[in-house]
């Protein structure tokens, strides 16, 4: 099941506000983080907290419980792109800040939406995404998660492993990619996190017998 199974439903207040934004010719995705949305913004994250059980959708790590840039809230098809998604339920989820800064606003659908003054409808089917989307996708099914290691097990897995750079810790700490998949290294980085006994410098390497 994806991690999001049911999309916000939002207050008649909200839908009003949203009516309004979509109406006004001046609206763009720069306004997204005007004081007037704010109790929006808030209401999006508290139900995407909670439906996530407080986990970010990419890299399944927690989020904040409180801090609002804890949680930012992600459009999964970018607003700077498509503005007619931003409001749309399906589109919305909260992630980490991490995530959210690598993620960007990298394209995440096969064939882009024509953009236009037409309102486009959002795509309903995973297959229209290159990214694994958690409205319509199973986490497992597309990316193994073994401690801080991500390994792709479908080209969706891929993509998003790519954009979020989810493999961070070891690009962080200079691992080159071929080494993200051994399986040799996952055991010493689950030594290291339970012990502390290898050193860093030994996983850059990768040279752990
Ligand atoms: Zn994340």
């Amino acid at each position: 099941m994806p991690i999001i199974n049911q999309s916000i439903a939002f207050t008649s207040q909200s839908l009003a506000l949203i009516a309004q934004k979509k109406m006004d010719p001046e609206f763009n995705h720069t306004k997204w983080s005007e004081d007037d949305l704010r109790a929006l913004r808030a209401e999006i994250r508290g139900y995407y907290r909670h439906i996530q059980r407080l986990i970010c959708v990419y890299c399944q790590e927690p989020i904040g419980v409180r801090a609002a840039e804890a949680a930012p809230v992600e459009h999964i098809v970018p607003k700077s792109q498509y503005l007619d998604f931003i409001f749309e339920p399906k589109n919305l989820c909260v992630i980490c800040a991490d995530c959210n800064h690598f993620k960007g606003s990298n394209e995440v659908m096969f064939e882009p939406v024509v953009r236009g003054p037409r309102r486009k409808r959002y795509p309903t089917v995973s297959s229209a995404f290159q990214i694994v989307h958690p409205h319509f996708d199973e986490y497992d099914l597309h990316i193994i998660k073994a401690n801080r290691v991500y390994v792709d097990l479908t080209s969706k897995g891929h993509y998003t492993i790519g954009i979020c750079k989810l493999n961070r810790f070891f690009h962080f700490f200079g691992a080159c990619d071929e080494f993200i998949n051994d399986a040799a290294l996952v055991e010493a980085n689950d030594l290291f996190f339970s012990t502390g006994s290898v050193e860093v410098s030994t996983l850059v390497n990768g040279d752990i017998d």
